[in-house]
């Protein structure tokens, strides 16, 4: 094909995230040649900006911290968070291999797993997190594929499948910058292009209920759901679609043209959040997508505002590298924020706040004062609905600030069905010849492992888990290998 640039290898993966580079060091591992196509000019995805935190089963840092848990007792915790569309056999595929095929082998690779964060729904620790967290994880996971002789080819967005006989067998897309047009041939492809949830569009389309309300784009960039859209029209079966995790600490980012994406801040304590009525809601300490975002969705209209004065945003975090220097928080640009978003209301008053956000001005007095008094008498929580307020204090230094808050689509919960070898089935549940898909593209591994909530660490963990089972079985299609087998934490 003159004009055309040409790659041929026995594994192209689609997307250099989490599942796309452990997809690619299992194939390595097998002895198979291994490219990994990736849009975006360097590698890593949502998971290289992620928290990097992994739910991990019996883990050392569990047993060093004195904490007993099992794969049975994760598995229980695991289904009452998720309820009944969490798929039970992907579940305990994933609890059961995290010691070994997880944690262990992320330290081969020289990533360090450094402490454990409590999460909602958990019945013991086991969030694991590393060091750097997801910057800190990936960094080891893309140099280990690359050190194993694997390929990441950057700025290629893959657009189409080639197929031959109902199999796939290669590529094709263009360079990202110049529209070269590309062509893969492989004897085997995996899709690993994570989720759709920066495309507000997909979001709407299998969420129409919340057409009519603002809700904001929160996941990575490059999360646009391309590889939907291409399994899609190779016939791929997507399921539980409408499974998006939402979260609520997000205000909309208003740099941002189209003001679609939100920016998600954190380390504010003690605000509170009220709605349109000027009244509290929710216990804000239980602040997950399983509790905080049902909470806000219910409200009418879908938005909130969380409220803090000065002092409670000096340690304000935003989520946004615009708003960091590497490790750091630019305050700067955090107060910068603060004072010009159209998104945020600043007063002198409690009084001139409520009238700037439009609320009930007597009701939203009365939520406050009811706090500042619990806060006053040095209670262990406010009755209203329970939290704690060990981290709280009364809402008395001018200015104030009221932070708009709407819904914001960070995870999927849902995308192409696979079996567990990571095959690509079609409507009949049948495999799709040479055609695999692993991480949040399939609902973070085989369509819908979470339900509809997530113990968190759910989405990291099992992309990287099912990118190294498809990068095995793809591997094996190919000749290389016998597959994925791992090893289970069961005796
Ligand atoms: C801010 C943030 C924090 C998070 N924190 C956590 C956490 O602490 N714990 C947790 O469990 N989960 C967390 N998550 C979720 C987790 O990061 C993702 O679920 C995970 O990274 C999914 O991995 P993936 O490989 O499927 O997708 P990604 O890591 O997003 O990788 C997909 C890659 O495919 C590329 N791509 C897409 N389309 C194309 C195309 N057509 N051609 C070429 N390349 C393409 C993308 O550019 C991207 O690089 C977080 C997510 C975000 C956004």
């Amino acid at each position: 094909m003159a004009g055309v640039r040409q790659y041929e290898t026995d594994i192209a993966i689609v997307g250099a995230g989490g599942a796309g580079v452990a997809a690619g060091i299992e194939a390595r591992a097998a002895g198979a040649r291994a490219i990994a196509f990736e849009q975006a000019s360097e590698p890593g995805g949502a998971a290289i900006i992620s928290g990097g935190g992994c739910l991990i089963v019996g883990s050392p840092l569990q047993q060093q911290n004195g904490i007993h848990d099992t794969p049975d007792l994760a598995f229980k915790d695991w289904i009452a968070w998720g309820g009944p569309s969490a798929d039970v056999v992907w579940a305990r595929y994933y609890i059961e291999h995290t010691l070994h095929d997880l944690y262990h082998w992320a330290e081969g690779l020289g990533a360090k797993w450094v402490d454990l964060k409590f999460q909602e729904g958990n019945s013991v620790l086991r969030w694991t997190r590393p060091e750097r967290n997801g910057l800190g994880l990936m960094t080891r996971l893309i140099e280990g594929f690359r050190n194993k002789g694997g390929e990441i080819a950057p700025g290629i967005e893959i657009t189409g499948l080639r197929r031959e006989n109902d199999r796939v067998i290669g590529l094709e897309g263009r360079d990202a910058k110049t529209g070269e047009p590309v062509a893969v041939t492989s004897k085997a492809v995996v899709v690993a292009t994570g989720g759709f949830n920066s495309n507000l569009d997909m979001v709407l389309e299998f969420n129409p209920a919340l057409r009519n309300d603002r809700v904001l784009e929160g996941s990575g960039r490059g999360s646009t759901g391309a590889g939907h859209r291409l399994i899609r029209q190779a016939g791929g079966y997507l399921t539980h679609m409408d499974h998006i995790w939402f979260y609520v600490y997000a205000t909309p980012d208003y740099r941002d043209p189209t003001q679609r994406r939100g920016l998600v801040f954190r380390l504010v304590p003690g605000n509170i959040w009220v709605n349109q009525q000027g009244r509290r809601f929710h216990n804000e300490a239980m602040s997950g997508g399983n509790s905080a975002s049902p909470a806000l969705l219910a409200q009418s209209p879908r938005h909130a505002w969380a409220i803090m004065d000065t002092p409670m945003t000096a340690t304000m975090e935003i989520a946004d590298p615009y708003y960091r220097d590497g490790d750091k928080v630019v305050r700067a640009k955090v107060v910068e924020l603060l004072d010009n978003s159209p998104f945020i209301r600043r007063a002198g008053t409690l009084a001139e706040l409520a009238e700037k956000m439009g609320v009930d001005v007597p009701a939203f007095l009365a939520t406050v004062e009811r706090y500042n008094q619990a806060c006053e008498q040095r209670l262990e929580a406010e009755p209203e609905f329970g939290k704690p307020l060990k981290a709280s204090k009364a809402f008395d230094t001018p200015p104030y600030y009221a932070v708009q808050i709407f819904p914001l689509a960070r995870k999927n919960f849902g995308g192409v069905k696979t079996d567990l070898k990571c095959r690509v089935l079609d409507k009949h549940f049948e495999p799709i010849a040479g055609l695999y898909a692993a991480g949040e593209v399939a609902g973070m591994a085989g369509g819908h492992i979470n339900g509809r909530a997530g113990l968190e660490g759910t989405m990291l963990g099992p992309a990287i888990f099912s990118g190294r089972v498809a990068g095995g079985w793809a591997a094996h299609a190919a000749g290389h290998g016998c597959g994925f087998v791992g090893k289970p934490n069961r005796s």
